[in-house]
């Protein structure tokens, strides 16, 4: 019986050793989970973070937050920058002061088309704190958009331990895009367009939308054909993608993938909030508790699925074509 035990142990140990490092192979679940998700989601929107307003030190502990996410994942740099911060100084139309902030910048390299790049992103910045008052005064920015740089963080984690993503995926948190869409305008400056496949660009993802339970919409639905091949990948999963459901709001030109759809980049926002009558939208009380954790993970799932193939170098969607006289 000893010796059968010892036997037993002996081949225990030598099967968990070889499960040990390298890739997860295919049959271990890599998962994208609620408690990791509601971690990034309450930490970005804590009161501590001053409602991240480009420029401020509130915005600058949300960096220092996802920079230390990006390293624990094991994200490379972009580009010739020599740390996740793409740094720049800006002026905005409201004032005459210098503003100097940063982009946060990871890289998952693809293992056969290198060159061939994917954005994942989210904007970290938020309004800040309002000026004068009583109670709360801080704009906290859990659904905008904090829910949309734990989407960015969750999918790093998620396909760095996958491992085979064949087109190279770069997880960009933008700064200042409540000022303007700065930091995606400053990111876009000096890009070769043509390397970048797709732009998936993640906006209050944290509250049921009109179309139900395990749905979204998806900014610019027409201007490509990347939201059908989300549609397709998603068939069977029992989540939909639906077009954005408010046309009048332009909304495809109101968040950081616009920067990139007007260089002709693919590049649309996934969303899943009723913006028409959110009453929390750049209020005060955009906080965590409004927020469904089961629908943000849920989301990140399906952006996941849904942009697979797009990762993998088997979909690559059609161009934008922008009319600069017809937005
Ligand atoms: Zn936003």
């Amino acid at each position: 019986m000893k010796k059968i035990l010892s036997i037993l142990v002996l081949s225990l140990l030598i099967f968990s050793c070889n499960n040990k490092g390298g890739k997860k192979d295919q049959n271990q679940k890599v998962t994208i989970d609620t408690t990791t998700v509601r971690k990034h989601l309450y930490t970005l929107a804590s009161d501590e973070m001053q409602g991240r307003k480009a420029g401020t030190e509130g915005i600058e502990k949300a960096a220092k937050y996802i920079e230390g996410e990006f390293k624990k994942i094991g994200l490379k740099t972009y580009a010739d920058l020599d740390s996740y911060r793409q740094t720049f100084t800006f002026k905005t139309r409201r004032s005459e002061d210098s503003i100097t902030s940063s982009n946060i910048i990871g890289v998952l390299e693809g293992k056969s088309k290198k060159d061939e790049m994917v954005i994942v992103s989210a904007h970290y910045d938020h309004l800040g704190m309002k000026k004068e008052g009583e109670g709360d005064l801080i704009f906290n920015g859990a659904n905008d958009d904090a829910s949309g740089v734990t989407g960015v963080l969750a999918l790093a984690k998620y396909f760095a331990e996958r491992g085979d993503n064949e087109r190279t995926i770069v997880f960009i948190a933008f700064t200042a895009e409540e000022m303007g869409l700065v930091g995606s305008r400053h990111f876009g400056k000096d890009i070769d367009a043509s390397k970048f496949i797709a732009g998936i660009n993640l906006e209050m993802m944290g509250k049921e939308p009109a179309t139900g339970p395990k749905t979204a919409w998806l900014t610019g639905f027409d201007r490509s054909d990347f939201g059908k091949i989300i549609q397709k990948n998603l068939e069977g999963t029992g989540y939909k993608l639906y077009p954005d459901p408010y046309p009048k709001f332009n909304l495809f030109f109101r968040s950081d993938n616009a920067s990139l759809a007007r260089l002709g980049v693919p590049s649309h926002t996934f969303s899943t909030t009723q913006i028409d009558k959110d009453p929390d939208y750049h209020q005060l009380s955009d906080e965590a508790e409004t927020l469904d954790i089961d629908i943000i993970t849920e989301t990140i799932k399906a952006v996941a699925k849904g942009t697979e193939s797009i990762i993998m170098g088997v979909d690559t969607p059609t161009r934008v074509v922008i009319e600069e006289t017809k937005q």
